[in-house]
């Protein structure tokens, strides 16, 4: 049956904690999902061999435990338990390993720098000790109730990093974030611990300026591999460390198709999805098979607004896929919807090609407009929606594979 282990908290959907473990070889990993007032019983009875803490009880566990490791003192939460051969409970933290993972990883040099941790809960605790041991010049902690507050950021306009270590950005904060970058114009490096959405607001405002960021995933992986040592005993190597952040990230993140009509989405997606044994979705394609008609019949008898309307909803729909690919119609950029919405958990690509070569046969819009006019409205948009511009001027062959080198290393 292989060791129990496993991870306690209050709300556990949207945990990629099981997917990780497993990778490192966990064979018996569960969530153990409960309401406060079920703690007791559950350290009473101690069914298992290790478990992870989440949100909310890395502080309130440390009051069952027999021992508590030195470092996991010192930050004052605990996010690993072991029960050892006498049944006794020694407590851990790994956020510590995986925040300095992952920050060393991003190669944000903090020495002597002003670092900005938002929220005061468990993991910023972790956080702290890690960037004061790095010997930060000068960790100031934001909370919405202290002296440091969201009222008064303007203070500290000469951050160098901020960290994210609350809960906005993630469900059911989403399109939310916890600062306005623009306010720090010294800015060297944004960490959000959050992984899930893979990119929070935060993060995708920080590309969007150009600020070097880090997510919350390879912090995630890198303290499970700690955690996953004392579960066993034994070592995991390092390099395992990437291998499953690569993968996890892979596996979670939707591949979404945008370009002109007839720029050859539909090929290179369904070519893409076939090579790599994905589901593939047409949002035209899509909404035929839903209603019967066409998006150009649409089109012209319903009109834009209504056919925007179907598409949004199918989108918003593909969007709770993972590791899909999904070719959109034309003009999804100009629905709005937040471009943020999509970029959450996808890599947007937007496939170029050239006008002339488009492939225009009963494509929608493309008869009243005129196919020139329509790239004029949208080409800016593309470009700034995307994460990156595939030119499909060669063969589909060729631009599926300028795509899967691109995903190796994004
Ligand atoms: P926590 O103990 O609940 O603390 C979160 C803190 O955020 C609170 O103490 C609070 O500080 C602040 N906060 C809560 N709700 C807020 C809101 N609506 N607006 C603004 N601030 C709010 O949680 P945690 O364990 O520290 O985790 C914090 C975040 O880090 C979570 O998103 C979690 O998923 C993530 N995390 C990621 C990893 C990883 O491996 N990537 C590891 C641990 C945690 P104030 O009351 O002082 O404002």
């Amino acid at each position: 049956m292989g060791i129990i282990c496993g991870l306690l908290g209050a709300n556990l959907a949207g945990s990629f904690s099981r997917d990780i473990h497993e990778m490192f070889g966990a064979t018996n990993y569960r969530y153990y999902e409960m309401p406060e007032e079920k703690l007791d019983e559950f350290f009473k009875n101690r069914e298992f061999h290790g478990i992870n803490v989440t949100m909310p009880y890395k502080t309130e566990v440390m009051k069952y435990l027999d021992y508590i490791d030195d470092e996991a003192k010192a930050v004052g939460s605990v996010n690993t338990i072991i029960k050892d051969e006498e049944g006794k409970l020694k407590g851990y933290n790994t956020d510590v390993y995986g925040f300095e993972k992952a920050w060393d990883r991003a190669e944000f040099f903090v020495h002597g720098k002003k670092v900005l941790i938002l929220g005061t809960g468990g993991a910023s605790k972790a956080v702290e000790y890690v960037l004061k041991n790095k010997n930060a010049g000068k960790v100031v902690k934001i909370s919405r109730t202290g002296e440091d507050n969201y009222e008064n950021l303007d203070k500290h306009y000469d951050a160098d990093f901020i960290v994210n270590a609350t809960p906005v950005g993630m469900e059911p904060f989403e399109d939310e974030t916890p600062v306005d970058l623009k306010l720090f114009p010294n800015l060297r490096g944004v960490f959000d611990l959050i992984y899930n959405p893979l990119r929070t607001e935060l993060i995708l405002n920080a590309e969007e300026l150009n600020i070097p960021c880090m997510t919350g995933l390879y912090m995630l992986v890198a303290q499970a591999k700690r955690a996953d040592e004392l579960f066993s005993g034994g070592t995991i190597d390092d390099r395992k460390i990437d291998s499953v952040y690569n993968a996890v990230k892979r596996n979670k993140r939707n591949l979404v198709l945008v370009g002109m009509p007839g720029s050859g989405k539909s090929t290179i997606g369904q070519v893409f999805a076939k090579e790599f044994g994905l589901r593939f979705y047409d949002t035209d394609q899509m909404i035929y098979e839903l209603t019967g008609k066409t998006p150009e019949d649409i089109l012209n008898a319903d009109g834009e607004e209504v056919f925007r309307t179907l598409e949004l909803e199918l989108i918003k729909q593909l969007l709770e896929e993972e590791n899909a690919v999904i070719a959109t119609g034309g003009g999804v950029v100009t629905i709005d919807m937040g471009h943020h919405t999509i970029k959450h958990g996808s890599c947007v690509v937007y496939i170029k090609r050239a006008l002339d070569e488009l492939d225009l046969k009963g494509r929608p819009l493309s008869k009243k407009k005129g196919i020139e006019a329509i790239y004029n409205e949208r080409k800016d948009l593309y470009e700034r929606f995307s994460d990156t511009v595939i030119a499909n001027d060669s063969t589909i062959d060729d631009a599926v594979e300028r795509i899967t080198d691109l995903l190796k290393i994004t």
